[in-house]
């Protein structure tokens, strides 16, 4: 666990970029950093390598003052993947990533073997291993990043906007595997964005920071979505929040009807084609499985020609339908449970 407290980070010049912050950053958690440019989110993360020196205030990691840790020491024990990677231009790919084991002392060859197990863990091809950072995509280079800052295994990583600068598809792919990673490797992760989705999809737990260094809100995803603290969050998390907070329920309680009730739907061996609609066929707008979330069978209801949404099974066999309006029902019954269940205070 990361610890703040009370931290405070003057600049010489007079600005406060954090300003009495307390936080704390689960272990094997990624906590997100978002906020509008400028309201201090790198100066914060840069504090817990000491890249930048606090002014008041204490962070400790596990407990331990970071200030009671030789810096160098620290820094090797924390991961930093930056916007555009950082790499080093004259250096090879495999020999960027086994930079750090060979600062701690691995030789080449055992520092090179885990520079290449770590590129077939980011998916990058081992033909890249000889390459030079010029001769890669930007969504490359990011993966060069992030297998750089996992080559000493540390149990900590920062992140800066690793990803802001990818165009969106890079972005996603990027986000995904990223994701997919840290669910094996469970490292305890600072992520800053200035992209509420990406906080959204990427953070265990998201902080909204504001100007001037303080958190307007931390909580899980779902959270800030339904319940935004105040004006400020409720207008950073965006407009659609209540359709993007069904992405946090499964779809799988949804009371379907039977797939042969819809006298309309095409079936061929148990799959759905269509929608027959006049004798002429048209496209369903998509399937919803039990592992999708109330989003996608919302949107998948809307989509369709009939307002009708597929339920599917793994093999893509129809095992129900739902109209929009009866998802509308459950969705209201469901939140009036919720809020019958909640304590009164
Ligand atoms: P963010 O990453 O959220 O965009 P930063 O942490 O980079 O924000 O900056 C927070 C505030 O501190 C901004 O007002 C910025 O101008 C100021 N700042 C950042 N670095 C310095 C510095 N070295 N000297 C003075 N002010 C700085
Ligand atoms: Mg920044």
């Amino acid at each position: 666990m990361i610890t703040f407290d009370s931290v405070t980070k003057k600049y010489p010049d007079g600005t406060v970029a954090v300003d009495n912050l307390n936080l704390e950053l689960p272990t094997g958690k990624i906590t997100a950093f978002v906020g509008p440019s400028g309201c201090g989110k790198t100066t914060t993360l840069r504090l817990i390598n000491r890249m930048i020196d606090i002014t008041t205030g204490t962070i400790s990691i596990d407990g331990v003052d970071i200030m009671q840790q030789d810096a160098s020491d620290l820094r090797r024990k924390i991961g930093y993947v930056i916007q555009h990677a950082g790499l080093f231009p004259h250096r090879t790919i495999i020999d960027n990533i086994a930079t750090v084991p060979r600062l701690d002392g691995a030789t080449k060859e055992a520092a090179r073997k885990i520079a290449a197990e770590l590129m077939e863990r980011v998916g990058l091809p081992a033909t890249f291993a000889k390459r030079y950072p010029m001769q890669l995509s930007g969504g490359q280079q990011q993966r060069v990043g992030v297998a750089r800052a996992l080559a000493a295994d540390p149990p900590v990583m920062l992140m800066d906007e690793p990803f802001s600068a990818l165009d969106p598809i890079v972005r996603e792919d990027l986000q995904q595997e990223f994701s997919r990673l840290q669910s094996e490797l469970g490292k305890t992760i600072a992520f800053v964005t200035h992209d509420i989705d990406e906080a959204i999809k990427m953070g265990d737990l998201v902080a909204i920071f504001r100007e001037g260094g303080n958190i307007a809100q931390l909580g899980t995803p779902q959270e800030l979505l339904e319940n935004p603290a105040d004006e400020f969050v409720a207008n950073f998390v965006g407009r659609d929040r209540g359709f993007r907070s069904l992405s946090f329920d499964s779809a799988r309680d949804l009371p379907v009807a039977h797939a042969a009730s819809a006298a309309d739907l095409v079936i061929e061996d148990g799959v759905a084609r269509g929608w027959s609609i006049n004798g002429r066929t048209h496209k369903l707008g998509g399937t919803f499985t039990d592992n999708d979330s109330l989003r996608q069978a919302t949107d998948v209801a809307i989509s369709s020609p009939v307002g009708i949404a597929v339920k599917v099974d793994q093999d893509g066999r129809a095992t129900g339908v739902i109209t929009l309006a009866q998802i509308a029902e459950h969705l209201e019954k469901q939140r009036q449970a919720e809020r019958n269940s909640a304590p009164t205070n």
